[in-house]
């Protein structure tokens, strides 16, 4: 019934086109504000997907969705931990300009008493002034205290764990590494929480991605006839790997793979809920990551693939995430853009899309970049801050990237290495950041530098909001 009469409205359609006899947008829907959804995986990295180059993780979802959309082969989170590359997804603004990093404390914790400060202007609150209706579903990680949770920054509802997946620790359970090897939810005393109430404790991860999912499946289909914002940012696969039965076994690449299959069928119930209520056209779907892969933890760990080092770091593995966009009928099929992206963009450009404005009375960090989206035209960007809590260690400017300082991401032990004159790598002749070229380009030096101290004289950096404990707050 739905094909049918989907056939007969592009009858209709067709037939007006060649009634009218002049060039028109193809789809109608290109005129109508989009629905969003953004996918957000943990700790995946580059290489994880099969469509970008796996070769035992099958991922048939997602590579459908490359297919029928747009793959970023340079696409950056805002950081390369949980909480500021969240935070900067999230306002569209550097985490080093809202408190959100610190190099103290990398990301926030259940005994932290801060968050993301209420004077920000979240993606959903922009969107849902636009009259989205909007939900959170799945790991926040930008404050567990009423005030800072997803309810209390532009969001309707919430389900999900509202940290990461290995804090609050059960004392008994065994320590160190074994338990992340042989993982049983109940080591990890998290909570799951609706809105602002806590409704298991502990979670059961084991069902976590599929209970996200189900839950995805029902705000979308509950909220067909208006325009909605999904953020859906997963538990997994951010260690310890938990999948339900149906996943045990079903990966060559072992837990973690059968962790990203898991994922994967859940994209596929997303975009098929889509397509069911005939969204598909109506709605953009970004799917990334938060940083990449957690590489200390061997096996369970995903992939960088070509790139280098992973999780914690400023080298590419650490920031760069395989990136979809879907879009049928404004985002063209099986496109693969070199262009430069950044979840900081994700903010400026679905709120212009939404018909909103971008906050004038700050600095913004992120780009409309619907001109790459649409391929109506080259980024915007071409400038990528590397941030490692509030230090500067690394920009890219065009193919070029100088280090300032390096330091490996979670490995033991792990110096800072300050380098004078920066190292410099040409990332599209050298992507794995192999071949220090910096004495040949004393030019291009001087031309980064020269931008990092202008990003530095501008910026004021408030206090940490993560080395706020939560003692302070009671
Ligand atoms: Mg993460």
């Amino acid at each position: 019934m739905r094909l049918v009469s989907r056939k007969l409205t592009f009858s209709i359609f067709a037939a007006v086109v060649v009634v009218a006899g002049r060039s028109v947008p193809l789809l109608a829907a290109q005129d109508q504000k989009p629905n969003f959804v953004i996918i957000f995986a943990d700790d995946l990295g580059y290489g994880d997907l099969g469509c970008f180059g796996h070769p035992t993780i099958r991922t048939p979802h997602l590579d459908r969705m490359a297919a029928e959309g747009m793959r970023f082969t340079q696409f950056y989170s805002a950081a390369s931990v949980c909480t500021p590359s969240r935070a900067g997804l999230m306002t569209g603004r550097l985490p080093v300009r809202n408190g959100m990093c610190s190099d103290k404390r990398r990301v926030l914790f259940p005994d932290s008493g801060g968050g993301i400060p209420a004077e920000e202007i979240t993606l959903a609150e922009a969107l849902r002034e636009q009259g989205y209706a909007t939900a959170c579903v799945g790991k926040w990680h930008l404050g567990h205290l009423p005030q800072f949770l997803p309810t209390s920054n532009g969001f309707d509802s919430y389900l999900g764990i509202p940290y990461s997946n290995d804090m609050d620790r059960d004392p008994e359970s065994p320590k160190g590494r074994p338990a992340f090897l042989t993982p049983h939810s109940e080591y990890w005393n998290v909570p799951l929480m609706r809105d602002e109430e806590v409704i298991e404790r502990p979670a059961d991860q084991t069902t976590i991605t599929k209970r996200y999912t189900e839950q995805a499946v029902r705000f979308i289909s509950s909220h067909k006839d208006e325009n909605f914002f999904l953020y859906m940012p997963h538990t997994m696969p951010h260690v310890p790997l938990f999948r339900q039965t149906d996943f045990e076994g079903h990966s060559l690449r072992g837990l973690y793979g059968d962790v990203i299959e898991e994922i994967d069928w859940s994209v596929g119930q997303v975009l098929d809920t889509l397509r069911e209520h005939d969204l598909d056209k109506k709605t953009i779907v970004v799917f990334c990551s938060d940083n990449g892969p957690w590489l200390t933890y061997d096996q369970q760990g995903g992939s960088a693939g070509l790139l280098r080092d992973g999780k914690g770091a400023t080298w590419e593995g650490g920031m760069r995430e395989p990136t979809i966009a879907w879009g049928p009928g404004r985002i063209s099929a099986g496109a693969v853009t070199q262009e430069l992206g950044a979840t900081l963009d994700l903010f400026p450009t679905f709120v212009t899309l939404a018909g909103g404005q971008v906050p004038d009375d700050r600095t913004m960090d992120g780009y409309d970049i619907s001109p790459v989206l649409f391929g109506t035209g080259p980024s915007p960007r071409d400038t990528v801050y590397y941030y490692r809590g509030p230090r500067l260690m690394a920009l890219r400017k065009g193919p070029w990237k100088a280090h300032f300082m390096t330091q490996p991401g979670y490995a033991n032990p792990r110096p800072t290495t300050k380098h004078e004159p920066p190292v410099l790598y040409h990332l599209e002749h050298d992507p794995s950041e192999k071949y220090d070229v910096a004495e040949h380009h004393p030019d291009v030096i001087d031309d980064i530098r020269q931008a990092a101290a202008a990003h530095r004289a501008a910026l004021e950096i408030p206090p940490s909001q993560l080395e706020i404990p939560l003692s302070d707050q009671n």
